[in-house]
C-alpha cells in the first residue's frame, strides 16, 4: 500500500476502519483499491462484497430489526446525538480522510464533515418529534388515528462527491426513524464511510442496526437485496442514469424508493443584481467541490447589461484560484475524482469551445499526475452546446447572455433536470416572481448555497423523488398506517 500522502494520523484507528462491516462485526479483506486522485496512486484496498455477503448484510439487519423498532425515540435520540459529537471531535482526521480519498480541498472537507454531522443532530431531535395525527371524519361519528411506523429495512446508496453527508443523511433520518440499513458507499470513497461506522459503534449503535459494505458489482448485489421482501425501501443518491435503473428494480418487489438525482442548475442574474454579491454567491455555487456537486451552477445565464463585468469577475476569482492536492494548506480547488471525469470535462469544454465559446481562464486539462483541471470561464457559449444539458461536474463555468427574463425562463427550465436554481436580482419581488415559474425543488434567491439539513433537499423533474432532511426527511423512512377506531 503506498502511504506516501497519508496525513500524519493516520495510525488512527478511525482511519484504518476498513472491513466490511456486517452485524456489528469487520471482516478484514481486499478487491477494491481506493486512489487518491492527486497523485493517481492506491491509497488503500478495501473488501469486494459478492452478493452472498449482502445477503448477510440484509440477514444482520433482520436480526437487529425488532430490537431498534423497539427502542424508544429518546433512545435513538441520544445514540444520534452521540455520534454528532464523535464526529464533531474527530472533524479534522474525517476532513482529511475525505480529502485524501476524494480530493476536494480541505476547506471544503471540513465544510462537509460539519453538514455531514449536523444531520445527526438534526435528527436526534427529529426522532422525538414523529408526528401523529387524529381526527373526525366528515360525519363527525368515527376517529381518524394515523401512527407513523418504520418502514423496515432500508438500503441505502451513496456516491462519491459528498462521501460524509450523503451517508448521514440517510442514516439520521433512517435510524431516527426506527429502520436498520445497509449502508453502499461509492467505491471511490469508500473510506470515509467505514469511518464513520466506526465512529457510530463508538456511539453506541447496537450490532446490526448499520451494516456498510463496498463492492464492485453493485447491479447484481443491488439486485439480490432489492428481491429480498425484508427490503422495504431503497434511498439513492447518484446520477440520474442509475437512478432510473434502480427504479426499474425496486419495482419488482414495489419497494419504496427516495431518488436524489442528478441535477443542471441555472444561475440567472438579472441587470440590477450587486456584482459583488452575485459575484460571492457564484463562485460558492461554481466552485464548492470543485464544481462536483448536484447542485453546481451548471449554466449561467446573465443578463446583457451586466454580462461582460461578471465575465470580467469572474475570471479574475476564478484564475486566482489556486489548484493542488486537496490535503496540501492553501489548495481551493483539488483535483477530479476520476481520470475519466478530467476527459468529460474536456470533451464538454472542447465541444463547446469547437462551436464558438471564448475561453477566458482554463479550457485545457493540466499536465502531469493527478487528475486536475483547472478553474475556466467561458462565454459565448452555444445555448444547445452538450454542457447546457449535461452535468459538467467540474470547475467549469459557461456564461450565456441574456435580454429578457421570459428568455432566461424559457432557457433556465430548458432541461430534463429539475434540482437547484439560483436567481440573483436587487428587486426581490421580481426574483421571487421569476422564481416562481422556474422548475426546481430548490431555489437560492441571492444566495449561493441552499444545503441545510433543516431544510428539504431534493428536486422535480428527473432530478428525483422525495426530500432528504428538513421535518419530512424522517417520513421518508416511515409508513403511515390509518386506525379506524370506535370510541
Ligand atoms: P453514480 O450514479 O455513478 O453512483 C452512485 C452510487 O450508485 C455509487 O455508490 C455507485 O457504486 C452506485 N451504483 C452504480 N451503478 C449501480 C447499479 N447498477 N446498481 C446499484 N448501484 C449502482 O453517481 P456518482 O458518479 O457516484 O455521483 C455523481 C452523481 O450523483 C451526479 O449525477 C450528481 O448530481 C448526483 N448527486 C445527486 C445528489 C442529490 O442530492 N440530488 C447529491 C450528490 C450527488
Amino acid at each position: 500500500m503506498n502511504i506516501e500522502r497519508s496525513i500524519p494520523n493516520f495510525a488512527d484507528p478511525l482511519l484504518h476502519a476498513r472491513g466490511l462491516y456486517i452485524g456489528g462485526q469487520w471482516e478484514a479483506g481486499g478487491g477494491i483499491p481506493v486512489f487518491d486522485p492527486s497523485t493517481g496512486r492506491t491509497l488503500a484496498e478495501v473488501p469486494d462484497a459478492n452478493v452472498s455477503d449482502a445477503m448477510r448484510a440484509v440477514e444482520a439487519a433482520e436480526k437487529a430489526a425488532a430490537g431498534w423498532r423497539a427502542t424508544s425515540a429518546r433512545q435513538r435520540a441520544e445514540i444520534l446525538r452521540r455520534w454528532f459529537e464523535l464526529m464533531t471531535r474527530h472533524a479534522e482526521e474525517l476532513a482529511h480522510l475525505i480529502s485524501l480519498e476524494n480530493g476536494k480541498a480541505l476547506p471544503d472537507a471540513r465544510g462537509e464533515v460539519a453538514y455531514a454531522a449536523e444531520f445527526f443532530r438534526w435528527y436526534s431531535e427529529e426522532a422525538a418529534r414523529i408526528p401523529g395525527e387524529h381526527r373526525h371524519t366528515p360525519s363527525g361519528s368515527h376517529n381518524i388515528l394515523v401512527d407513523h411506523e418504520p418502514i423496515g429495512i432500508s438500503l441505502l446508496i451513496t456516491p462519491w462527491n459528498f462521501p460524509a453527508a450523503m451517508a448521514t443523511r440517510k442514516i439520521g433520518p433512517a435510524l431516527a426513524a426506527g429502520c436498520t440499513v445497509i449502508l453502499k458507499p461509492a467505491s471511490e470513497t469508500p473510506l470515509t464511510a467505514y469511518a464513520m461506522a466506526r465512529l457510530g459503534e463508538e456511539a453506541g449503535v447496537p450490532a446490526g442496526v448499520v451494516n456498510v459494505i463496498t463492492t464492485t458489482n453493485p447491479g447484481a448485489v443491488t439486485s439480490a437485496m432489492l428481491a429480498d421482501h425484508r427490503v422495504r425501501k431503497l434511498s439513492f443518491t447518484g446520477s440520474t442514469g442509475v437512478g432510473r435503473i434502480l427504479l426499474a428494480e425496486a419495482a419488482k418487489s414495489v419497494v419504496s424508493c427516495s431518488m436524489e438525482l442528478g441535477g443542471n442548475a441555472p444561475f440567472i442574474v438579472f441587470d440590477d443584481a450587486d456584482l459583488d454579491a452575485v459575484l460571492d454567491g457564484a463562485m460558492v455555487a461554481k466552485m464548492r467541490n470543485a464544481g462536483e456537486a448536484c447542485t453546481a451552477a451548471n449554466r449561467f445565464y446573465v443578463q446583457s447589461g451586466i454580462h461582460d463585468a461578471f465575465v470580467a469577475g469572474l475570471t479574475e476569482r476564478m484564475a486566482a484560484l489556486k489548484v493542488g492536492p486537496g490535503t496540501d494548506p492553501g489548495t481551493q480547488c483539488g483535483p477530479m475524482i476520476t481520470k475519466k471525469a478530467v476527459e468529460k470535462i474536456d470533451r464538454l469544454v472542447s465541444e463547446a469551445v469547437s462551436r464558438g465559446a471564448r475561453v477566458h481562464t482554463g479550457g485545457a486539462p493540466l499536465p502531469g499526475s493527478g487528475f486536475y483541471y483547472p478553474p475556466t470561464v467561458l462565454d459565448n457559449v452555444p445555448v444547445d452546446a452538450s454542457m447546457a444539458s449535461e452535468e459538467i461536474f467540474g470547475p467549469v463555468a459557461p456564461v450565456y447572455r441574456f435580454e429578457t427574463e421570459d428568455e432566461a425562463v424559457r432557457l433556465a427550465n430548458d432541461t430534463e433536470y429539475g434540482l437547484a436554481a439560483y436567481i440573483y436580482s436587487r428587486d426581490l419581488k421580481h426574483a421571487m416572481r421569476v422564481g416562481k415559474r422556474i422548475e426546481t425543488g430548490m431555489l437560492g434567491i441571492n444566495r449561493g448555497l441552499m444545503s441545510d439539513p433543516a431544510a428539504p433537499f431534493g428536486g422535480v423533474k428527473q432530478s428525483g423523488l422525495g426530500r432528504e432532511g428538513g421535518v419530512t426527511g424522517i417520513l421518508e423512512f416511515m409508513e403511515a398506517k390509518y386506525y379506524a377506531v370506535e370510541f
